[in-house]
Order: structure tokens, then sequence, then C-alpha cells
């Protein structure tokens, strides 16, 4: 087992000492006596000399061509490239995703860089025909000035990278906050962003409550994009508001798939299963809840059991496994707690006897719509079945939630999947397919409780990163 990395700030694009001292240790979910690494807690200090660096370089970068903005952004992509299986491996290592997702997420990361630098030869304005003839009015995009980018653990590449790349692409200047749970990730993305004009992209690692809070009052932050609990967003969007600065938030879901009596069973298992177990459960889009049309629920359940037991437990580095570890102690004693006091039957528990942070797939029948077990968001390997007389009662109970992220239907018959498209409540809707994954050119957020402000990723993922100046030039 190799020593443990040491994590240091990355401000002005050097690595720096934090003006804390005090540590908190990254452990590998699959093996917990793995110390992956020790990270700073962070000081308000730290995060001042962030919004510094960013906003001294913000000049130099705006002003920087579209096409010399985007040829950066692919130079970082060809990087990442360079050390895809390494960071592969660190993804695995750190937060517990199995290595073939790990890959998947790399490959997702250099996707995007991509994409997004050709925003920025793209983010045109339209000419506007004025009142009177003469003069020649238009609009165009402008950047906003220093984002903060605050994440979570689970895509601790790949959510970074889909806020920081619209951010930049635009010519705003980044000050990113990662998750306490993967600092280490987060220095290799560091890493790979050198070459960027210095202080365009930082990094202020720790404490949420110190850093985070820093980040988000600081007065030279002019926008604040965060994915993360509802705890934490709904504190965002009160802080943002006050100070009247653009706010965008994703938090979470309690992602429902339909299955009607006419859809492909065992392929609809097979969706479900990989959907609700893969990753452990820990995707904001993973499905939770499965509601089913009575002609068919029992012989769908037998089929989602098989599937569900087709899926290796295992430690992540292992290419063969689909369902991990969950991140950390505390997340596994709280499903365990769940499951323990959960009143309804198991259909199915998966065996999962590694020495990581395992919680067994798990899968509940029969399960009340209104309990907890249906309601609550737990981010871990547990599925509820739910029974629906039909398609609407099933689009009613799947719209009985307080979220509304991502979404499925199975079914053969397409006036069924054109009304469930039109009636259910999501931001992401799929038709015989997974709720989990997005594809980066396509918008991505939720309804109701799940999000608020505009759609991250594909084209429109540059309104948040940029406000309109509208010109008059007068002969
Ligand atoms: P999760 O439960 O999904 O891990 P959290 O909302 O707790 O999500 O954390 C997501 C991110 O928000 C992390 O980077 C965390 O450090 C940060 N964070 C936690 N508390 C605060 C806060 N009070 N202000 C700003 N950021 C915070």
């Amino acid at each position: 087992m190799s020593d443990p990395v040491r994590i240091a700030q990355f401000i002005g694009s050097s690595f720096v000492e934090s003006r804390e001292p005090g540590t908190f240790a990254s452990l590998n979910p699959s093996d917990p006596a793995d110390v992956v690494a020790l990270a700073p807690r962070g000081a308000k200090e730290d995060a001042a000399k962030a919004v510094q660096a960013a906003s001294q370089a913000f000049p130099t970068w705006r002003h920087m061509s579209g096409p010399a903005r985007a040829d950066a952004l692919y130079q970082w992509a060809s990087r990442i490239q360079d050390r895809h299986e390494e960071l592969s491996q660190a993804i695995a290592r750190e937060v517990g995703k199995p290595l073939g997702e790990a890959r998947g997420e790399v490959s997702r990361c250099i996707a995007i860089l991509r994409y997004f630098a050709g925003d920025a030869v793209r983010s045109v304005g339209e000419v506007i025909p004025a009142l009177s003839d003469g003069p020649l009015q238009y609009s165009l995009r402008q950047p906003l000035g220093v984002v903060t980018l605050i994440t979570p653990w689970n895509f601790p590449l790949a959510i970074p990278l889909w806020k920081a790349a619209p951010a930049l692409a635009m010519g705003n200047t980044v000050v990113f906050k990662p998750a306490e749970q993967s600092p280490w990730c987060a220095q290799l993305l560091a890493e790979t962003s050198i070459g960027l004009p210095d202080g365009a992209f930082n990094v202020v690692q720790g404490d949420g409550e110190t850093v985070g809070t820093a980040l988000i009052e600081d007065p030279g932050v002019k926008a604040v994009s965060f994915t993360g609990s509802i705890e934490v967003g709904t504190i965002i969007q009160k802080v943002s508001a006050a100070r009247n600065v653009k706010c965008q938030t994703e938090m979470g879901g309690k992602n429902a798939a339909i299955v009607l009596k006419d859809a492909d069973l065992p392929r609809a298992a097979g969706l479900v299963a990989a959907g609700a177990m893969r990753f452990a459960g820990q995707k904001c889009t993973a499905t939770s809840r499965v509601i089913v049309e009575k002609a068919v629920y029992t012989e769908f359940v037998s089929v989602l059991v098989k599937a569900v037991e087709s899926l290796p437990v295992g430690p992540a580095s292992d290419p063969a496994t689909a369902v991990g570890p969950v991140i950390e102690e505390s997340a596994q004693h709280r499903l365990t707690r769940a499951l323990e006091n959960s009143p309804f039957e198991r259909e199915h528990v998966s065996r999962a006897t590694c020495p990581g942070y395992y919680v067994p797939p798990t899968v509940f029948g029969r399960v009340d719509p209104g309990s907890d077990l249906a309601q609550d968001e737990l981010f871990g390997p547990v599925l509820a079945v739910l029974e629906a007389e039909d398609l609407d009662h099933a689009v009613e109970i799947g719209n009985a939630t307080r979220f509304g992220l991502s979404t499925a239907v199975y079914t053969q018959d397409i006036s069924s999947a054109m009304r469930f498209v039109d009636r259910i409540e999501a931001g992401l809707v799929r038709v015989n397919g997974d709720t989990t994954g997005v594809d980066p050119h396509a918008p991505f957020g939720g309804t109701k409780a799940s999000s608020s402000g505009t759609r991250e990723q594909g084209p429109v993922a540059k309104d948040f990163y940029s406000e309109w100046k509208t010109v008059q030039i007068n002969p």
C-alpha cells in the first residue's frame, strides 16, 4: 500500500500549503485500511486567496479570443486523455466506483471538454432591427467574472468539469470546491489543468462549512453552481439570493421506473437492476422506485430478482465488479439502519461479504408509496417495488414525491410512452432506457426540489455562465 498523498490548495496554478494545518483522511471504500490521501481542513484565507487569483486572471482569460480559449480546453482534454487509466484507477480507489464505470467517467470528461471548447467559438448573439432606420443593434454574451463550483464526490472529475468547461468557455474564471471525500481526484484534476493561464482554474479543498461558506459569500464571486444535498443547496440559494448573484443547484432525486404490462420484461428488469444497483446506487439519477402494473407484478419481480443477483458485488478495482462499496462508514451505517427498520417484504438481498463499506443490494416488494422507503433519497443499493393499477395510476405514484430528476417507462406501446412523457414530472425522461447516465451534450437537470436555475450541460449550459449585453450603435 502506498503512502497517503499530501493534498495542497491549488491557487494561481501552483500547489500551496493551506493556512489551516489540520487534515482529514480520504479512505479507500473498498479497503478502508488503505489511506488514499491527507487533505487540508481548509481556511477562509485559502478561499479568499483563490478568489483573488481568479479575479486577477479574469481580464486576461476573458480577453483571449474564443478560438484561443477553445484551444486551451482542447489541450486540457488531451492531458486527461494521456492519463486516462491513471485517473480511472484513482476514481475507483478513492470513491469506490467500479473501474469500468470510472473509465467511462474519464472518457466523458474528455467529451465534455471537447464539446464546450466548441462553445467558446460559438457563443454568438443576434442582430436585432432597431425601432428607427440607421442604428446597428445586437446582443452579445458576456462572462460573469469569478464563479464558484461546489460538488459532491460521486462523479469527482465529471461534475466539476461539466461546470468548469462551460464556465471557462464563456470567459469566466473558476474557484472549485471539491467534496471532502474525494480530495485526491480533485488534486489530479488540478494537475491536468496546468497549461491554462495562471489562476483561470483554482481548487480550494476543505470543510464545506468553512471553505464552502467563504466561497459563496466572497464579494468577488459572481455566480455559484452547486451539486449536492437539499440542505446545503438551500443554504446556497438563500445566500446567493441575498447577494443577488446567479445560483444553480442540483440536489438529487427519487427516480421512478414504470413497467407496463406490455413491456419486454427481461429487458426492463436488466435496465432497472443496473439503474438501481450499479455503483451501489450512488448516482443522483439512480432508479430507486420501480412501479409495476398489477397484471405483471409477480412475473416482473421474479425476473428483476434474477437480474439483481447477476450483478457482481466486489472491490471497485476489479473490472468485473458492478456493485462496489458505498462511500464511507457513516453511509454504510445509515443504509443498514434504513434496511433493518423497513417494514416491507425483502424480495431479494445479494451477498456482500467483502471487507470494505458494502451494503447488500436489496429489493423490497409491495412498498407503500407514502412510506419513507418510497419518499427519501437513500443513495444506496436499495430498490422499492410498488404496484399500480394502470399507466395513469403509475404516473400519479411516480409524481408523488418532492423530487423530479430522472424517470423511465418500459412499454412497447407508443401511445402509452407519449402519455407518460407528457405527464411525468421530471427533467430527464427515458422510454425503454435506464434512468442513469446522460449524454454530456444534452441538457441535464430536474424539476421540483431536484434542481434550480438554468439547466447544466448541452447547448444551454452557457446560459448560466454568461449574461446578455444589448448594444445599439448609432451612425
Ligand atoms: P452530499 O450529501 O451529496 O455529500 P453535501 O451537500 O453534504 O452533499 O456536500 C456537497 C458539497 O457541498 C461538498 O463539496 C461539501 O463540502 C459542500 N458543503 C457542505 N456544506 C456546505 C456549506 N454550508 N456551504 C457551502 N458548501 C458546503
